[in-house]
């Protein structure tokens, strides 16, 4: 039997895109040569693969091929916006890409002469983590064919993506991967480093990326050029700012304190406002940036990092965003009863602040304090204060900032069960499995995390660090200490 010319493309594209993806290549290079491969055997003028942010927000462009770099510089697509069939693991064909609303940048993709647009989602563990985009200057129907390469295209660039991050994984302090629980919150990635800029401009753009890193709070590098002069149809000026904090939808330019280049700065931050009212832009010197970070709860001001904290596991944001999740989860389970939220002190006061706070229902709160005797052989656990108000008949939910062990928690909930409370439940802030010795139910859990001491956001290492924003690590010399007190 013959094949179609088509199918024979694609066995030669197949083929090298495999070849390549099996090499030992930067990934960025890989993901670069596989959307030429594509282009190619698609007869296309060029492809882009893109990554989604791990809030599944914005997608940003990891390799592509025959795209000019402006329209690679056209920001940060918001996944939602574009094309978002795509998200739900759908191939989606956009035949005339001028006369479809879910074109984000349609001026751009207009002088890209993009026409038509096939995409496949990039599925790793059967989530959608990006998308793959070819794009021709020509309307185009697609068959059955065309969506079949390109969705496999995109699992083979998912896969290689996947052991990308393997290897980054290994290679950094968290050697034991965290189990994956999908309903669970976990240590949030950051964009692999192979996909990061190889070099910055200028050093203090290094040093602000890698704050940035510290208080884990995501960037993009250059990602939108801005024209700020046109003439004739073409661009005679352009700005680019240094970076785009999605988080605060923030684009920042760092200035020097020279003169001369702050008032050109300023010249030209004045006509992007005036083009671009809708665009959020900052010019940032250090203490502007220690002092726009603090605000934000990234830390005190004036002090680049924490003293005493090696890395920041969680960010104040990505907690805040955790806590909302959970109160709606508990909000729904418990909807037209009351609760009672029980939680011990004092680890527990930021997690049931904030907690309480989104939980819309009728709730009532009660605090006991326990605390341990005895030596390193036998350890015994007291309540030191207990409830208030008796919970005999009530729904009771347990708040923990942590649960390591399991004693504690163990200990608490049989001395609350004798009170027969109607349910007794627990919701956990962190939840450091790796360390069970007794099993105790958790209903709900905030992020699990490995075998390390954390503090901020209400935990401490000896009384300090409680008022953190953040939940960090100790800095080894601190570590060692403990662990010589443990
Ligand atoms: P468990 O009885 O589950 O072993 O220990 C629970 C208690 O130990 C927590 O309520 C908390 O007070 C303390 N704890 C366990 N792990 C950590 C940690 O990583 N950081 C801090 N600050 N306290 C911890």
């Amino acid at each position: 039997m013959k094949t179609s010319k088509s199918e024979n493309g694609y066995y030669g594209g197949l083929k090298q895109i495999a070849k390549v993806a099996n090499s030992t290549l930067p990934l960025r290079r890989i993901l670069s040569s596989i959307a030429k491969s594509t282009t190619k055997a698609m007869r296309a003028n060029g492809c882009s693969i893109m990554l989604l942010n791990s809030q599944r927000e914005y997608l940003t462009v990891a390799g592509a091929y025959g795209l000019s770099d402006s329209y690679l510089r056209k920001g940060p697509l918001l996944a939602h916006k574009s094309l978002p069939g795509i998200l739900d693991g759908k191939v989606v064909a956009v035949t005339d890409a001028s006369k479809n609303e879910q074109i984000q940048y349609p001026e751009v993709a207009k002088q890209e002469k993009i026409i038509s647009i096939l995409g496949a989602p990039l599925i790793q563990n059967e989530e959608v983590v990006g998308e793959i985009r070819v794009y021709t200057h020509e309307p185009r129907q697609y068959s059955q064919a065309d969506k079949a390469f390109l969705l496999t295209v995109g699992n083979i660039s998912a896969t290689t993506m996947e052991r990308a991050e393997l290897y980054q994984m290994l290679s950094t302090n968290y050697k034991k991967p965290i189990t994956e629980r999908t309903e669970l919150g976990q240590i949030p990635k950051l964009a692999p480093s192979s996909l990061r800029p190889s070099s910055f401009a200028h050093p203090s753009e290094q040093e602000f990326s890698k704050l940035l890193d510290f208080y884990r709070l995501e960037w993009l590098y250059e990602p939108r050029a801005f024209p700020l002069q046109q003439e004739s149809n073409k661009v005679t000026e352009m700005f680019t700012p240094d970076f785009y904090l999605p988080e605060l939808d923030l684009y920042v330019e760092l200035t020097t304190l020279k003169q001369s280049l702050i008032t050109e700065k300023n010249r030209k931050l004045r006509r992007l406002k005036e083009l671009y009212p809708e665009i959020n832009i900052k010019l940032l010197t250090k203490s502007d940036y220690l002092r726009l970070l603090a605000k934000y709860g990234y830390g005190p001001i004036g002090e680049a990092k924490v003293q005493g904290i090696n890395q920041v596991l969680f960010s104040h944001s990505q907690i805040q965003h955790r806590v909302r999740t959970i109160a709606k989860h508990i909000s729904r389970d418990y909807a037209g009863r009351h609760l009672v939220l029980v939680g011990i002190l004092k680890g527990v006061i930021c997690f049931m602040a904030n907690l309480m706070q989104h939980i819309s229902l009728p709730v009532t709160v009660e605090f006991m304090a326990i605390s341990y005797y005895g030596d390193d052989t036998e350890q015994v656990v007291k309540i030191t204060k207990d409830l208030d108000s008796s919970i005999t008949g009530q729904d009771v939910l347990m708040i923990e900032d942590i649960v390591d062990t399991g004693m504690t928690l163990n200990f608490v909930l049989n001395h609350l069960s004798t009170h027969n409370p109607a349910s007794l439940h627990v919701c956990t802030l962190l939840d450091k499995s790796v360390r069970r010795l007794v099993h105790v139910p958790l209903k709900y859990i905030g992020f699990e995390i490995p075998d390390e001491f954390v503090v901020g956001y209400g935990l401490d290492y000896q009384g300090k660090f409680r008022n953190l924003p953040f939940i960090g690590t100790l800095t080894p010399e601190l570590l060692e200490r403990e662990l010589e007190e443990e």
